[in-house]
Order: C-alpha cells, then structure tokens, then sequence
C-alpha cells in the first residue's frame, strides 16, 4: 500500500520520501510472494467499485512499466447454497449460478465436484497478481516520478513540530529525522504498536499468522488447471473460507489455502511450518478430498507451504482514515488493517490515502463511487465489531 500511495503521491508533483523499516521486497510482512487473486465478486457491496478503480489503476502502471503484473482469469465462487454470503456475492451481480450440468458450462467446472447443497457461480473478473513483482513495479514507478526510496528505516515516532503548525517531524530507529507536511502511515500488520505508540489509541488491527499451501496437481491435469488453460481462480464459502489461485508459478502445482489464521506477534514469530499448522492445512485437505478428489493430491500434504501476515480488523473492512486528533488533523493518515483482501485493491488504496494527504479528500473514490465511510476508524467507538454483519 505504501508503494502504491508513494506512486500517488509523486505522480501528483509531490516530494515524497517513502521509508521500509526491512529489505525493499522482503518476506516478513503482507504484500510478498507470486500470487494473489483479484475479483470483484463480494458480499459486501462497497468493494466492486474499488476493485473496478484498481482494476484501471493497475492496467495504467502496466503501461506505464511497460511489462504485466496481472493475468486475467475467469473467478469462481462456491459453497453451501443458504450460505448469507455466496448468496450476497452472487445477488450483487459478481458472479452468476453455473448450471448443474449441460452445454452452458465452462469446460474448466469439471475440475469440481461440487458437493449436495452447494452451489456454483462463476464472473469473467478474477485474475492473478504477481505480489513481488506488483511491489517492484510501484517502487520503481515512484522512483521515476522522483520519490525517494529508503530501505532498512525503521521509523519510531511521529509527531508535529513544535512552534510549526504543519510540519509533521518522522523519527527512525536510528536517530534520523524527516521532516515533512503530511505523513502517510501503511504499516501493516505493525499498525497498532505504531499507532499505540504515537497517539495512545488501540486501532484493532490482529496480525495473524497465516499459511500459503501449493499442492501436486494429479499427472494429466497439470494443464487443465494453468491460467494459460483458462482455469479460474476461486473462493469457497462456509465454515472454513478457501482460497485458489491457478497453476501458473511452480507448473504442476496449485495454490489452495484457508483464509485465516491464529494471532500472532509480527515481532516474535516462530515461522512455524509444521503438519496441522493451527488448522491451516488439514481443512484444505478435507476441502480438497471433497471438492476437487479427481485434480489435487493430498497425499503427503503440500508439497509447499510458505508463511505470511494477515492485519485482521473485526468487521474484516480496511481503515483509511485520518490519523486525528488534535495533533495530526488531516495531515496524517493511515491505511491498514486489509484484512488478507486489500492487494487486488493496492492502486485505488494508495490513490485514496495520497489525495486524503495532498487534498483533504479523494475526489478519485468519489468520481469511482467507492464510499469511504466504510472504513472510517470512527466505526469501531462504541461498537467493537465495527460494520460486522452475519457474513
Ligand atoms: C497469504 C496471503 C494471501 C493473500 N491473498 C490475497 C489475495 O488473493 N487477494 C488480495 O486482494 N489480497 C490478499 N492478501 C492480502 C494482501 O496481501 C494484504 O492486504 C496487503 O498485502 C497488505 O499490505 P500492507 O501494505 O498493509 O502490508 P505490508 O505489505 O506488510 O506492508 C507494510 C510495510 O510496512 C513496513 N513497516 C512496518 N513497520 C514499519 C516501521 N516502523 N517503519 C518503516 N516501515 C515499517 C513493513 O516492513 C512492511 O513492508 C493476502 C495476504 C496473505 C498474507
């Protein structure tokens, strides 16, 4: 997110200095890794129009960069047939019921054996996103539109000078001052210690561990299920949330993985790997032995499993907000708490959180019709679970 508002930012003439506590690209946060998914089927109807932004935004820094990071993909969304939130994905127009059987079936809904009860509802607008690669390209776009970039600065502090009412003064680990007239805040799954530290106020953004599972892909079927092939991306709804993105990254492998994950400390994390994982492997095995029998082994496990963050808020919406208070006003902002769904919508995110900083607004989310109060941190005073609704 802090590349893309980077970007933004600089595109707009701003000087922009953008700070990474760790390596430029590194593995210990969120935004690592081949592949992520985007879709613009939702249950909640506030995320189409910032997907349908991002979407546009991205196309624009692939032409800008002159390469791809994003691969089109047909999406597909399963699950229990009463389940409330398939039923408000579908009902908002993401994606519409596959028949049971028959002509009007893609080729590809072979793969599934969807079970009794469940339904099937497939959208043209998945695809997959190549995360490092993605990253990469909004550093180096902001860098040509002059930004600075710094890595290894961990910042500590931030505040506003005294005796100059619009200077926001950044503070580093190492001693180190920046000086500026707004700050962006996108720390991820580091976002609460930051804010507690600066301001005091418990924003509830949970870091959780998390786990990327690729599987063995049946011999025969190693093609069928490749983007090349047409195969979608997909989401299971019901108890346990299942995510896939095609074959594409390690031929012969498919990415499956449970969307979750136990809490943890993202300064004291143990990488764990092991079998069972806290439940991150075996649900997607029984997923798997139910839905897909004939494609994807399970014998063994995965073949790779490779650890990552989610920053999970209660309602599972993101925060873009104005960081407040007497001290900051509108000057700073901060945007977290992506919840393990905000990628797909990295440009639009780091669009809003610059024109929040340069402008005090984002006419950009206006014009898309994205609604910001959704993410407003104000949600949460008096009302611990925020937008929570049954799904
Ligand atoms: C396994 C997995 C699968 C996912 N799948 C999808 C998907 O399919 N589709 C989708 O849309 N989304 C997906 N997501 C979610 C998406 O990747 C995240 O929402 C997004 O990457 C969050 O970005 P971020 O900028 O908030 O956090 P990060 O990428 O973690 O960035 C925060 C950065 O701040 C730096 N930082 C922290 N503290 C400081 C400090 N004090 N000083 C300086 N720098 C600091 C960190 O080092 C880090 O680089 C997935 C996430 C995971 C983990």
């Amino acid at each position: 997110m802090g590349s893309c508002a980077a970007h933004a930012a600089a595109s707009r003439g701003a000087r922009v200095l953008l700070l990474e506590r760790f390596d430029l690209l590194h593995h210990r946060g969120s935004s690592h890794g081949e592949s992520r998914t985007i879709r613009d089927a939702y249950p909640q109807p506030h995320y189409p129009p910032m997907v349908r932004l991002a979407r546009r935004l991205w196309a624009d820094a692939q032409r800008d960069a002159g390469y791809d990071v994003l691969t089109p993909a047909p999406h597909l969304d399963l699950g229990p047939r009463d389940d409330p939130a398939l039923l408000a994905t579908i009902a908002n127009g993401g994606a519409t019921e596959l028949p049971a059987a028959g002509g009007a079936r893609p080729a590809w809904a072979d793969a599934f054996r969807v079970p009794e009860g469940w339904t099937a509802a497939s959208g043209d607008l998945g695809g997959v996103i190549k995360a490092t690669k993605a990253v990469a390209m909004f550093q180096a776009l902001a860098a040509k539109m002059g930004a600075v970039v710094r890595d290894r600065v961990e910042v500590v502090d931030i505040a506003r000078k005294q005796g100059e009412g619009t200077t926001i003064v950044v503070r580093t680990s190492s001693g180190e001052e920046f000086h500026g007239a707004k700050c962006i805040v996108t720390v991820g799954a580091w976002t609460s210690k930051l804010v507690k530290s600066v301001t005091g106020a418990d924003l509830p953004v949970q870091p959780l561990h998390t786990l990327i599972c690729y599987w063995k892909i049946k011999p025969g079927y190693e093609h069928e299920l490749t983007t090349e092939a047409g195969f979608p991306t997909f989401a299971s709804y019901g108890d346990t949330w299942i995510y896939s993105t095609p074959s594409m990254e390690y031929p012969g492998l498919i990415k499956i993985s449970m969307h979750g994950g136990p809490p943890c400390n993202p300064d004291g994390r143990d990488w764990a790997i092991g079998p069972g994982e806290g439940g991150l492997v075996d649900p997607v095995a029984r997923w798997i032995e139910k839905v897909m029998p004939g494609h994807v082994d399970t014998a063994g496990g995965p073949v790779l499993r490779l650890p990552c963050m989610y920053s999970m808020t209660p309602d599972e919406d993101f925060v873009i907000d104005f960081l407040g208070g007497e001290e900051f006003g509108r000057d700073v902002v901060v945007g977290a708490g992506f919840s393990g769904h905000g990628f797909k919508m990295a440009p639009a995110v780091g669009r809003i959180l610059a024109e929040m900083a340069l402008d005090g607004e984002a006419r950009t989310a206006t014009e898309a019709g994205v609604e910001l109060q959704h993410f407003r941190i104000g949600r949460f005073e008096g009302n611990p679970m925020g937008n929570a609704t049954s799904f």
